[in-house]
């Protein structure tokens, strides 16, 4: 399995701290409002990294903090007059239905930052008293320049990055490179008391404390959108590293931005497209078939148009993987050549998977084998049970990547069909294909008796039950639809 950490900017094999496990960190939602379809490409991403290691037996140690302590959680709770961790309570169970919805499994723990203030207040004390930071007025300042290492993630020259930074009022840094660990604050309703007088925790400070709390020093992996590598976990990793002295991180993994007209969507800009929005009108299938269809890194801008082909794309599979059940109760063929073509891009499936988690081309595999099952619906020769395992191999590969396939279910349709079978004395006893096969051959021939009007009631009532009778390359096929 080789991952391409952004730290060290080149793809490394992976090797966990603890053997088979995997502890990963995942920078979670600011719920001042709601998430969008960005926060997903993150999210879906990287419950697709947790899933392929569940897959490869790993355990999985998955946290997410909730950033319910800040400013624009504030300010908006202010504008609408309730408590602030009123409004972060309810964007955040909104926001964990939609992920449920999209098949996100949870992390392992969700940790609010107001439920580990004093986890963040014993890692600044040790961060103080390392002499890595200092306090000033009430506040506490990381010393930016006493942290050797400083600029690693984010590949900036601390010189460089001296002659933009400036003081803004109210601050009282040494330098202007440093960062707040702990902030005086007057905010009346989500203050809490600590060794440096009533405030707030800095933003970054929680990720370093419910990391190591949660995970333990050093951890395998830690993820979110390339946005957060500066400052934010620059910043994270001077202050875990200068707590603690290890490294803190072994793999960074960001995924790009999604973007709207090639812009970075975002709360703040306010050109975003609610995760409800695209809930509402597309299924998880299609929604998940369209973030992984592209390479985490690279980005995705946003388009309705692309959701909607991918959701024609999905809907000729689902067609396929419905025809292919009739093809092959029908078949009587011998001919088994597609599962090795099947197997061929099972491997080439893995491949892409252990190369970076490459979904892009994982995808490639899965749109091959649908098109082998499209090949076999069209051959007389294929061995039936060929065409069941290329059918139950690609649902098998779906659902690695979180898709879950349900094909629909006969009891439904006998019951829709009750009437024509009574009519014309078909039994439902063995099930809903061998009735359908049955009423069509009748059918077939009241048409070749030309008792077209006989003929047509049937097609009816199978059109009304949702049973749909297509040529497909040449062979007569039926489908539930
Ligand atoms: P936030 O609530 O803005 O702090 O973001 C939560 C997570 O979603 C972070 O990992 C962000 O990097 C990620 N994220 C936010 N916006 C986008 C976007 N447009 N594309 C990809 N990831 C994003
Ligand atoms: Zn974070």
């Amino acid at each position: 399995m080789i991952i391409y950490d952004s730290y060290d900017a080149r793809e490394k094999e992976f090797a966990p701290v603890n053997e088979n496990e995997v502890r990963m960190y995942v920078c979670g939602l600011t719920p001042y409002d709601r998430m969008h379809i960005g926060h997903l490409r993150t999210y879906v991403f990287f419950d697709v990294v947790r899933r392929y290691f569940e897959h490869l037996g790993y355990d999985v140690n998955y946290v997410q903090n909730i950033t319910d302590v800040e400013d624009k959680v504030f300010n908006r709770a202010a504008e609408m007059g309730i408590h602030p961790l009123e409004l972060t309570e309810k964007n955040m169970k909104k926001a964990i239905e939609e992920m449920d919805a999209l098949n996100i499994k949870r992390p392992t723990m969700f940790q609010k930052v107001s439920d580990n203030i004093p986890a963040i207040i014993s890692l600044t004390k040790k961060i103080i008293e390392n002499g890595y930071a200092y306090e000033s007025a009430n506040d506490v300042y990381f010393s930016v320049l006493k942290f050797r290492d400083y600029g690693g993630l984010s590949k900036q020259k601390v010189d460089e990055l001296v002659s933009g930074a400036r003081v803004e009022p109210g601050e009282k840094k040494h330098n202007p490179l440093d960062f707040v660990l702990w902030k005086h604050s007057k905010e009346k309703e989500v203050v809490f008391d600590s060794p440096w007088g009533v405030g707030r925790p800095g933003w970054h400070i929680e990720c370093s404390a419910i990391s190591s709390k949660y995970l333990g020093e050093t951890i395998d992996i830690h993820g979110g959108g390339r946005d957060l590598i500066f400052p934010h976990h620059e910043n994270e990793t001077a202050q875990s590293e200068a707590a603690t002295g290890k490294k803190f991180v072994n793999y960074w993994m960001h995924t790009g931005f999604l973007t709207i007209n090639g812009e970075k969507m975002s709360k703040s800009l306010n050109n975003f497209v609610t995760a409800g929005d695209v809930i509402g009108k597309y299924t998880p299938t299609v929604i998940r078939w369209y973030l992984l269809t592209r390479h985490y890194r690279s980005p995705i801008d946003f388009s309705f148009e692309v959701l909607d082909e991918t959701g024609k794309h999905v809907e000729k599979m689902m067609n396929a993987l419905e025809f292919a059940r009739v093809a092959m109760e029908r078949s009587s063929g011998t001919d088994r050549s597609i599962e090795g073509e099947v197997a061929a891009q099972k491997v080439l499936f893995h491949k892409a998977m252990n190369e970076d988690f490459n979904t892009a081309n994982a995808f490639v595999a899965v749109n091959e084998i649908i098109r082998i099952i499209n090949k076999g619906l069209n051959s007389r020769d294929v061995y039936k049970e060929s065409l069941r395992n290329a059918v139950d191999e690609l649902i098998g590969l779906l659902g690695i990547t979180g898709i879950s396939i349900e094909l629909n279910k006969d009891d439904e349709y006998e019951g829709m069909l009750e009437g024509i079978c009574r009519e014309y004395k078909v039994g439902m006893e063995d099930g809903l294909f061998a009735a359908v096969e049955e009423l069509l051959s009748i059918r077939e021939t009241m048409r070749k008796e030309k008792r077209y009007a006989d003929a047509d009631k049937i097609r009816r009532a199978l059109v009304e039950s949702r049973i749909i009778v297509e040529d497909v390359g040449g062979v007569s096929l039926w489908r539930r639809g």
